[in-house]
């Protein structure tokens, strides 16, 4: 049972290059050139040099190699692991596009154990709605290459409430899915993110969404078949076999995160890189953590946001002792049937499961 806190770190590279940028796509990512990738590689070791007294003698849970498309640069992923190879969760994001027999095989030698293959649907016409370059065959051979090399944790990305998606296309998709060699599977619902090419396409789109009575279907359908799968639901959006790194985010364990635009949290401290290639760079040039933004939470507002957080795993989470404005809002969530609240333990009921941005925004909007 999870409680808050926890004693070691995990490590977040984020590689900001990818072929093509996806019209829903918000993350800090840029066109794969080789001379930005050439310029950014120095500037990430450089910065993994400046802050290596901050993980000096800490445990490391895991590594995540994120994006951006980490495997456009591999010789980053090794340059990396040469510097910091601790036995944990390695893991390296890609897309099925990118899978080869021989960038699998070379990921498994240079020790990665775990990947996320960005698959979000295995309709081909959704994936051209959502300006993939992959196939829906192609993504399932990715999985089939990565574990024929080897590497046998493997988790894809799925995408629903999608526009043009249909109940049954997103039951194909469930069932195909199901069926592959994975161990772990993440699903998001599509939001229209600001500064994305869906985001001002959103009044086209909107009409074209399944409708909520829908989408709920879908997601019953994709909640029931993994699990008869094997891949038990055990976070709001997360089935199969806990991701080490990403369990750290919802308990609260210290990140460090590493390359523009990446977020961390440190000693109740949340801190984040710049999102610009250059700026990032010069920073590093001059000697400087290229941070962009900083804050600490006070003690409550820090309490709520990992009960927030916490709450995101079925299981719930333990606390002991409480403020009474918080007990308040809890007993509140409670009768509302939004979660079980039996001291010391509180979770989601499955109702809250479907409601949980009003949990959310309950609990952080009170401080
Ligand atoms: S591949 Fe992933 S990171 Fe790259 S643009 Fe598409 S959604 Fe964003």
């Amino acid at each position: 049972m999870p409680t808050l806190g926890d004693s070691r770190i995990s490590l977040y590279f984020h590689f900001p290059f990818c072929s093509r940028k996806c019209p829903y796509c918000h993350f800090f990512v840029l066109p794969n050139k080789s001379t930005d990738k050439a310029n950014f590689l120095p500037s990430l070791l450089k910065e993994w040099e400046l802050r290596l007294p901050l993980i000096h003698n800490r445990t490391i849970a895991s590594l995540y190699f994120g994006g951006g498309t980490p495997t456009l640069l591999i010789e980053g992923i090794a340059a990396i692991l040469e510097r910091c190879h601790p036995d944990c969760e390695i893991t390296v994001e890609t897309n099925p596009e990118d899978v080869t027999p021989a960038l699998m095989s070379e990921l498994y030698r240079l020790g990665v154990n775990r990947i996320s293959i960005g698959v979000q649907s295995l309709n081909n016409t959704l994936l051209k709605h959502l300006g993939r370059t992959h196939t829906a065959s192609a993504a399932c051979a990715a999985v089939e290459i990565t574990r024929n090399a080897g590497i046998e944790n493997i988790t894809i990305d799925l995408m629903y409430e999608l526009p043009y998606q249909t109940l049954e296309s997103w039951k194909e998709t469930v069932t195909r899915a199901c069926a592959l060699p994975i161990t772990h599977l993440s699903l998001y619902n599509l939001t229209f993110e600001p500064h994305t090419v869906f985001h001002k396409r959103q009044g086209t789109l909107s009409p074209h969404l399944p409708s909520p009575e829908e989408s709920a279907d879908m997601l019953a359908f994709a909640c029931d078949s993994f699990e008869a799968a094997g891949l038990k639901r055990y976070e709001i959006s997360a089935f199969g076999r806990p991701s080490i790194h990403n369990s750290g985010y919802w308990t609260g364990r210290d990140f460090l995160g590493f390359g523009p635009s990446a977020f961390s949290y440190l000693e109740g401290k949340r801190f984040r890189n710049i999102p610009h290639l250059n700026k990032y760079r010069k920073r590093i040039e001059e000697g400087h953590p290229p941070v962009d933004f900083e804050e600490k939470l006070s003690p409550l507002a820090s309490l709520h946001e990992r009960l927030a957080i916490g709450l995101r795993l079925m299981e719930g989470m333990t606390i002991d002792t409480l403020p009474l404005s918080t007990e308040k809002i809890l007993i509140e969530l409670e009768q509302e049937g939004l979660i079980t609240y039996q001291r010391p333990h509180l979770a989601l009921t499955p109702q809250g499961c479907l409601f949980y941005d009003t949990v959310a925004e309950k609990l952080i909007l009170i401080d």
